[in-house]
Order: structure tokens, then sequence, then C-alpha cells
């Protein structure tokens, strides 16, 4: 199943995130968890890509895993910072002959010390040319920043961006995580602006510890509304209370999404079923 036919329609859809583990030891657990959250029958699952330090060598495997025992769409992520066209040729490969139809191009952050005229892939718009050029059937996305990446100058230039990479051929975009649905409104009016009118997943995040939110939004550059602020720091230290609040504001962001017409919304659900569950119990009759 493409991905892009489940998020166009109108018709509210919810997905989940897992990352794989960093290694061989933990794979049995990330599966038992990526299969926990495959059970709430999630429209799609995306799996990350050498993301946070962990390691690309699990997530076709893991993606795999989706389709076969559990009969879920999954959306493989796939980095190209680092990579010669060899490896993603290999990876694509791979990709293809699992039957996995879905890809997140990304080019990933640059680590420090890489000399970029080296880089084969400067921009993630170039890796989803050579995905089009290797298999056009594949269904490739891409990301985006409500409040535009970090080594943007400025969010007109990020949006330019983003024009180039739906013309390379990115079908939909997935957005960096958000705590203010108004920052979102407000970039997609942007977009629609400048003609960027593919479909835009919005990533939420569920905030269910709060030195994970603090190190991710630094370096994210996330706004945190007052209201967030509060709702970590007074429920910092009883790790329950602070999930049952985070997920409450995350459900209450995510009602409001779909009250406001953007109908595709994925959860960063952090391996985690149990918050992925409640999100999902809030949601039931909505998403009928
Ligand atoms: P790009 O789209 O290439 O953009 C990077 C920067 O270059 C931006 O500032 C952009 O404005 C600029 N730019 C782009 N094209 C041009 C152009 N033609 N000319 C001039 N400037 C340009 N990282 C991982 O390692 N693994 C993952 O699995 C992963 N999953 C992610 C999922 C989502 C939904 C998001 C939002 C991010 C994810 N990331 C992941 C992080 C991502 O790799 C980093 O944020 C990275 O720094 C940028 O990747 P990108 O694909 O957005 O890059």
């Amino acid at each position: 199943m493409k991905v892009i036919e489940t998020i166009k329609s109108e018709k509210p859809t919810l997905s989940f995130e897992v990352f794989p583990p960093k290694t061989s030891d933990n794979f049995e657990s990330v599966r038992t968890a990526a299969e926990k959250i495959a059970d709430l029958k999630p429209a799609f699952m995306s799996v990350t890509y050498g993301a946070g330090g962990g390691t690309s060598d699990f997530t076709v495997d893991l993606a795999e895993d989706l389709i076969k025992q559990k009969g879920v769409t999954p959306l493989t992520h796939l980095t190209c910072v680092s990579a010669d066209e060899n490896k993603i040729e290999t990876e694509l490969n791979k990709i293809k002959s699992k039957g996995i139809e879905n890809i997140l191009a990304l080019r990933g952050d640059i680590p420090e010390g890489l000399d970029k005229s080296k880089m084969k892939y400067k921009y993630a718009y170039e890796l989803i040319e050579k995905i089009k050029d290797f298999d056009e059937s594949f269904c490739v996305g891409g990301a985006c920043y409500p409040e535009s990446h970090p080594e943007s100058e400025n969010g007109e230039k990020d949006i330019e961006s983003l024009k180039i990479k739906v013309a390379s051929g990115c079908e939909f975009l997935t957005t960096q995580m958000f705590f203010d649905n108004n920052i979102l409104y407000n970039f997609i009016m942007r977009l629609l602006k400048k003609g960027v009118d593919v479909p835009v997943v919005a990533g939420i995040m569920p905030v269910t510890n709060a030195r994970q939110i603090k190190r991710i939004t630094a370096i994210s550059k996330n706004t945190l509304p007052q209201r967030f602020v509060r709702i970590v720091d007074r429920f910092a230290d009883n790790e329950q209370a602070l999930m049952q609040a985070g997920i409450a504001y995350a459900t209450e962001q995510i009602i409001d999404l779909y009250a406001n017409g953007i109908s595709a919304v994925h959860v960063y659900s952090m391996n985690n079923p149990e918050v992925a569950k409640r999100i999902k119990n809030n949601l039931t009759e909505i998403l009928k």
C-alpha cells in the first residue's frame, strides 16, 4: 500500500514511528514493541534510519517484519548524508526486495568534521531524484520544518528548498514536531502561497520524559508554549503524571488538527506501545 493513497483522503488517519535498536541484542525487544504498536492498526508505521545515534542496519528488517507479521504498511526512512551512490543503490535494492513501497527520503544531519565538498548528496532532493530514477513506483516523502530547518537562513528560503524537493518527486511532507498548532497552520498557509501543495503529515511528539524533551527541543529549536512548559516543569519528577499530562496535551493537539482539516497525523511514539495505545484510545470515535 502506498502511503500517499492513505493520507490524501480527508478521513483522519493516525500513524506511528519506531526506531531500530543500536545493537542486535536489542532487536527482539524493539520488534516486540513495534508489533504491539502495529496491533493498534495505524494507517502506516515509519521506521527511522540511523537517527539519534541509532543504526541503519535494522531499519529494513523491522519494516519487513511489520508487513509479514502484522500486515501494516511501513514507511522506511533513508538518509544520504554519508552515502555514495553504491550504498544508496544497495539500500534501495534491499528495500525493494522486501516488498517495501514507501520511503521517507532525508539528508540526515551533517556529522561534525565531514568534508562537505566530498558529499555525493548534499540535499534530500538529490536522494529523491536518485530513488525515482531507480524505481519510479516508490512512494517518496520528505521532511519539513514548520519552524524552519536550523541551517536555513530564513523561513522563505526553507520553503524555496521544499519547492525543489517536491519538484524532484517528493509526494508528501512529514513535519518536525511542534507544540503549538498555530505554527503549523501558518506554515501551511506559506507553503500554499508558494505553490507547495502536497499533503502534509503533522508530526506530534507526546511528552513523557522531561529530560528527553529538553534534549530534543534544544537541537530542533522548537518553540515551547508556556502552557506546555508549565506541564513539563510541574510533572518532571513524576513519570506517570507527566505521561498522563503529555498524552492529554498531544491528544488535544491532534483533535484540533483534525478539526482544522489536517487529516494525517503521525505520532512520534518512541517505541512505546503504551503511549501509542493511550493516544489511539482517546481517538477511537474520531478515527472510525
Ligand atoms: P534537506 O531537505 O536537504 O534540507 C537540509 C537543509 O538544506 C535545510 O536547511 C534546507 O532549507 C536546505 N536545502 C535543501 N535543499 C536545498 C537546495 N536545493 N538549495 C539550498 N538549500 C537547500 N534523521 C536521521 O538521521 N534519520 C531519520 O530517520 C530521520 N527522520 C526524520 C523524520 C522527520 C519527519 C524529520 C522532520 C527529520 C528526520 N531526520 C532524520 C532529521 C533530518 O535528517 C535532519 O533534520 C537533517 O538535518 C535535514 O534533513 P532533510 O531531509 O530535511 O534535508
